[in-house]
């Protein structure tokens, strides 16, 4: 999508010498070595010349009912064949059959909101009906519906798809969506969505267990959902007609926080008791519209307040972001968060990763929970926790989803950390810096010195979908070690060339479906050095974070072993017999050479009363061996 010439330039030249050799000394998968092969991607952390993607164009028309959690629609699509494969069938995720009877989940809905699963109603490739009722051309298996194609999609050709659907909203076990109270539902993951057809793995056919998340091509949206009077609707598009379904008011505040940069009510506690906010025909038809977005979800609310406030996310373009926060007043610190919103969205948009928002909106969607939060193109369905600190992390966590994996379109159910790791770490200096007393990345290190090296710390190269219903294995490798992964290589190799690294990357492959072995390849070119060394433990190997002090002599060595095989900076504090002290401190590259022992030299006239290895930044699942003490 967003091409530099510049910056490609700059792979050039230093591939040129012969840094893109290095990458063989990772594990490459056959996977990748075939689409280098077919130039649809190099080792050059660039797309190949020869790399595509498909799309689709939705135009939907949908009803839901609150009173029976039945949502109706009608999809017509177009979807655009650009690979150079001719496809003999078409694969639908269908999410919501994560609660069809038989279907394996990654967790026990103890019988609750099972059903039949999505109920097409029919379907029609190129405005042939398709008869559903032949099971062998229209397979369901797990979440995807597998419909066979009579006539074959060429390449560089497309399909008119027309799919009637009708599906029950959970309303008992709300899995990332769903119905929350009798005013509030969000509705995600609801609708037949073409499932991703890839240079990688063809047809992705990973079923949706509950733990797996988004994996989806950049389409366009055209959404009209009807809903009963008084119900209120934010997704994460364009809403096209505020004039059709609000009280006029209420349209003219929407004007009035547009055109300005403060923080305005668009809906107040008490707007209720004076007028009526949506139009009062029986039923309202809300259209919605986005583009080049990976997906499309939806709030519903009842009673819910409105603040709005636009930011100014370029300026070089003069391009605005528009944010939203939609709560109740029981809500916990929910009327701040438009204002938490705000400072995250310029935090990501100046500082990290420092490229401007990539959407025009973003609406933080309160479920009335108070613990979680869901993410969506430009939406977040949050919860309101009761700690200030984790509401302000937990806004910005979610709205980061928007870069991560939304704008950089990575397959989340294959490498969750190239997106959870993001949302996780980007948060903790902002919300350190606000919250002395959060210590949010104290808090990582802490769990994950808790819970490495045992069997379920699995590497963040294992498939999420492998670890499947493994609640430890995935937030480990999803969350807590890439997050300290990426911090100790900011350390490492510096905090200017890791932001450009990371910016190199989002610039070359947003609105593409880039491979941790693409980010690993830009990152090493930018940096101009083979980062194998920390990339394969942290993120390829079995390894735990443990270093011991091994050797401490009086003229002023010290040996240092990583047991564990992470490679991770190093703190020493060296106490003397008169009371003096010495803080010394090397970041992650000291383990560069690979060796499994480093020395470490200092010079003193007093003699050495007690050395410590480590501190709370720096994790150490073993710190036995950590502290000597020297008492003649
Ligand atoms: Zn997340």
């Amino acid at each position: 999508m967003i091409r530099n010439s510049a910056l490609i330039l700059v792979f050039i030249i230093l591939c040129q010498f012969g840094l893109s050799a290095q990458t063989a000394h990772r594990f490459i998968s056959r996977n990748f070595q075939e689409a280098v092969e077919k130039q649809t991607r190099t080792f050059k952390g660039v797309p190949g010349p020869d790399y595509w993607q498909n799309k689709a164009n939705y135009v939907i028309e949908a009803a839901f009912d609150p009173s029976t959690a039945k949502l109706n629609g009608l999809a017509s699509i177009v979807y655009f064949n650009n690979s150079p494969d001719t496809l003999d069938k078409i694969v639908f995720n269908l999410y919501q059959d994560i609660f069809r009877e038989g279907n394996s989940r990654d967790w026990d809905l103890g019988g609750m909101d099972i059903t039949k699963g999505t109920n097409i109603k029919s379907l029609a490739f190129n405005d042939i009906k398709v008869d559903l009722l032949d099971k062998v051309s229209n397979q369901r298996q797990g979440t995807k519906l597998i419909s066979k194609l009579n006539n074959k999609l060429l390449p560089n050709d497309s399909l008119r798809i027309h799919i009637a659907w009708e599906v029950s909203i959970p309303v008992k076990r709300p899995i990332r969506m769903g119905k929350y109270n009798d005013s509030t539902w969000f509705i995600a993951y609801w609708y037949p969505q073409l499932a991703v057809y890839d240079d990688m793995d063809g047809w992705d056919m990973i079923s949706y267990n509950g733990s797996v998340e988004f994996y989806n091509d950049f389409n366009d949206y055209e959404v009209n959902i009807t809903v009963p009077k008084d119900y209120v609707l934010w997704a994460g598009a364009k809403l096209l007609n505020p004039a059709d379904v609000f009280n006029s008011q209420i349209v003219n505040r929407i004007e009035e926080a547009s055109s300005g940069f403060e923080i305005k009510h668009i809906i107040t506690e008490d707007d209720y008791k004076k007028f009526k906010i949506t139009n009062q025909t029986a039923k309202n038809t809300w259209k919605f519209a986005s583009n080049n977005v990976p997906d499309f979800s939806f709030g519903i609310g009842l009673g819910k307040q409105w603040d709005m406030v636009k930011l100014l996310v370029d300026s070089v373009s003069n391009r605005t972001v528009i944010i939203n926060s939609v709560y109740t007043p029981e809500n916990k610190h929910f009327n701040k968060v438009a204002q938490f919103a705000l400072t995250s969205v310029s935090y990501m948009s100046y500082n990290w990763p420092g490229l401007a928002f990539p959407y025009p909106q973003v609406t933080v969607f309160c479920d009335d929970r108070t613990g979680g939060g869901m993410e969506s193109p430009m939406m977040a369905n949050n919860s309101a926790p009761d700690d200030e600190a984790d509401a302000f992390g937990l806004t910005f966590h979610e709205i980061a989803h928007s870069y991560f994996p939304f704008y950089m379109g990575t397959n989340e159910k294959k490498y969750a950390f190239m997106d959870e790791g993001w949302a996780s770490y980007l948060p903790t200096g902002l919300v350190d810096s606000l919250y002395p007393d959060h210590t949010s990345l104290k808090w990582i290190v802490k769990k994950f010195e808790e819970n490495a090296g045992y069997e379920f710390d699995t590497p963040p190269m294992v498939l999420n979908q492998l670890m499947g219903a493994n609640y430890q294995s995935l937030r480990l490798a999803s969350y807590t070690r890439p997050s300290l992964a990426y911090n100790f290589l900011k350390n490492a190799i510096g905090v200017e060339l890791f932001k450009l690294g990371l910016q190199n990357y989002m610039k070359v492959w947003a609105g593409k479906h880039p491979t941790p072995n693409d980010f690993f390849t830009a990152m090493e070119l930018t940096a101009g050095q083979d980062l194998n060394w920390f990339i394969r433990p942290w993120f390829y190997d079995f390894a735990y974070p443990d270093l011991a002090l091994r050797k401490v002599t009086k003229d002023g060595i010290i040996v240092i072993e990583n047991v564990g095989g992470l490679p991770l900076p190093v703190e020493l504090n060296l106490l003397f017999t008169d009371g003096s002290k010495l803080k010394i401190e090397k970041d992650a590259s000291i383990w560069s050479s690979g060796e499994k022992s480093v020395i470490i030299e200092f010079t003193s006239e007093v003699p050495l009363q007690e050395i410590d290895l480590g501190s709370d930044l720096i994790p150490d699942s073993n710190k036995k061996s950590n502290k000597m003490l020297f008492i003649d």
